[in-house]
């Protein structure tokens, strides 16, 4: 099997999975019981919330466990607008960027129910949210604004800090969400008042994710009960995918993709009539090519047939019409017909790049020509 869909998700390392078992099979109390195997569980959490905030260079008493990153971005949306003050609830500007992950953009959708003025932030063609669009959208009322740092299609980085000063110096009132799922141990922490991550695509278990709330930040829970996380997320704690999460974290280098750039390379190569979708300077962990004059989808299926796992969009779009970020990007509609993305992991290898792009090759050359053939006739 050759595996391009690491920004799906994520094999779990062999580490974080043995951890994972072992807070299963166990020590598997439930952490709030009074008896000692069971108290020396919070030790064990904190311990794992003290890695996830060592790399998101905060406090661990900034760092709350959710279950995925929908949640987190969940939470930080709604659960900031609802600790506002009554008399601001449901008035005022909430800014999310033209290319969110739909943990992101649905919740948006719904606040715009409740009666918040939610405007989409425009993207330039490298799919970057410019200064001078986000300035020319923020108003005094402005009291959200959600922009992901990394791009889970086309891998564009956002200007994080530079976006949080404009923020902070138009919009005083305006907190900052950043979607960081695809950016957290890939590219460096950035200034913001809340971020979101995701265990399993950083190779730790599904079912745990975390959200770093910026002290001071107020943000209503979303989950009412038993009072766990500092009462910020009820329910008895995932200890298996939180260990886990903590132990991925301990094993993963942080720093750049070599191999993204060899594929690059490679494809541009051998195969003719491609455009290169990620800009310069994206994050290294994603690639989006188009082969114009073909179908992505179909290209995905017969690649699938030699066991080479790639996307045509981000896993939760894949059954969407076209992607709506390489559309704000201001692709043509053959340009995203024709868009796969590869997303990697440390373990790819050159020669799995070289071995998938003699597949490619094949496959792009016979569509085409089947698709000139059928034009001629
Ligand atoms: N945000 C981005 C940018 C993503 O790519 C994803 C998943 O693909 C999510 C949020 C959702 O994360 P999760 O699958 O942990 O809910």
């Amino acid at each position: 099997m050759i595996y391009f869909d690491n920004s799906a998700t994520t094999a779990v390392l062999p580490r974080a999975a043995e951890t994972a078992q072992k807070y299963m099979r166990e020590q598997f109390f439930n952490p709030a019981a009074a008896y000692s195997p069971a108290v020396k569980l919070e030790r064990d959490i904190s311990s794992a919330r003290g890695v996830i905030a060592r790399e998101l260079s905060c406090e661990p008493s900034e760092v709350f466990f959710t279950s995925c990153g929908t949640e987190s971005n969940n939470t930080a949306l709604f659960g900031a607008l609802h600790a506002l003050p009554s008399n601001l609830r449901g008035r005022g500007r909430v800014l999310i960027s033209a290319v969110e992950h739909p943990s992101v953009y649905e919740p948006a959708m719904e606040l715009r129910e409740q009666c918040y003025d939610v405007q989409l932030v425009p993207v330039d063609n490298t799919g970057r949210v410019s200064a001078e669009a986000l300035k020319s959208l923020l108003t005094p009322d402005t009291r959200l604004v959600s922009i992901m740092h990394v791009n889970n299609e086309s891998g564009a980085i956002n200007d994080i800090d530079a976006l949080y000063s404009i923020i902070k110096n138009n919009a005083p009132d305006a907190l900052l969400h950043v979607d960081g799922v695809q950016a957290f141990m890939k590219e460096p922490a950035v200034k913001c008042d809340m971020y979101s991550v995701s265990g399993h695509k950083l190779h730790a278990p599904k079912g745990v994710g975390a959200l770093y709330v910026g002290k001071g930040v107020r943000v209503r829970p979303y989950l009412l009960g038993g009072g766990q996380e500092s009462g910020f997320r009820s329910g008895t704690e995932n200890v298996p995918g939180i260990a886990g999460f903590g132990a991925a974290a301990e094993m993963i280098k942080p720093g750049p993709f070599p191999v993204r750039d060899c594929l690059k390379d490679l494809i541009l190569k051998e195969i003719p009539d491609v455009q290169i979708n990620s800009p310069e300077g994206s994050c290294s962990s994603v690639l989006n090519v188009s082969f114009i004059g073909c179908r992505a989808e179909v290209l995905l299926h017969q690649l699938e047939q030699d066991g080479i796992y790639v996307s045509t969009g981000s896993a939760c779009s894949s059954k969407d019409k076209g992607s709506h970020v390489l559309s704000a990007m201001g692709l043509s509609p053959e340009a995203i017909e024709g868009a796969i993305r590869f997303s990697f992991c440390r373990e790819n290898t050159e020669e799995e790049m070289r071995a998938a792009v003699d597949k490619l090759k094949a496959y792009v050359t016979s569509q085409r020509n089947l698709r000139s053939a059928f034009r001629k006739r």
